[in-house]
């Protein structure tokens, strides 16, 4: 298996790289992303496949979960280096249905020892849902699952504009973030939230 990737690697360079060099000879240059991309770190979720993007287009971030955690030294020094060196113009979180980490907020592997602790960032959006759903109409686990992906989308979002840098370039109008799920059964995108780009 890990042989194919270098085998894959091989076919990149004999045909893409080959057919693109001018491209890819710009990109060696410098990088000028658009969009940062935080995502969760699902096999499943490509980002450039997905979005029908070629490299240097997107900026990436993932991790479990598609987290914006408080104190996340990585996800900060993304955060500084997209907005204040790179200056991209808008940030996606990007959640998918059949998120293995928010499964996991109910199913903890007693085994684990950091991933509970990384999901405490995504646990008040299970809070928040099951307050809206009502408990004399019990709902179905699947729906349920599906609003706790998109309901951390928009905590995750919160937790972003709570960096004070992120909601400075927001106000400013120099940054709009985007809040969107990603449905693995459709292959189709679909947006939550965004914050409307202001006036510089
Ligand atoms: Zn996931």
């Amino acid at each position: 298996m890990i042989n194919d990737l270098l085998k894959g690697n091989r076919r990149f360079v004999d045909t893409v790289f080959e057919r693109e060099r001018d491209y890819f000879a710009e990109l060696a240059k410098a990088q000028h992303p658009t969009v940062l991309w935080i995502g969760c770190s699902d096999s499943r979720v490509p980002v450039n496949t997905i979005t029908q993007t070629r490299p240097g287009e997107i900026f990436v971030h993932r991790n479990v979960a598609n987290i914006v955690a408080g104190a996340d030294w990585n996800l900060s020094a993304v955060l500084e280096f997209s907005i204040n060196h790179l200056n991209i113009p808008d940030i996606v979180i990007c959640g998918h249905y059949g998120c293995g980490g928010i499964l996991a907020l109910e199913q903890a592997s007693e085994h684990d020892q950091y991933v509970p602790i990384w999901l405490n960032s995504a646990r008040e959006a299970a809070a928040r849902v099951d307050q809206r759903l009502t408990a004399d109409e019990p709902p179905d686990p699947g729906r349920r699952h599906n609003l706790i992906v998109e309901e951390n989308v928009r905590l995750q979002l919160e937790h972003l504009v709570a960096y004070p840098f992120v909601a400075r370039a927001v106000a400013r109008g120099k940054l709009a973030v985007h809040g969107w799920v990603y449905d693995m059964a459709s292959g189709v995108i679909k947006p939550l939230a965004s914050t409307p780009r202001r006036q510089p």
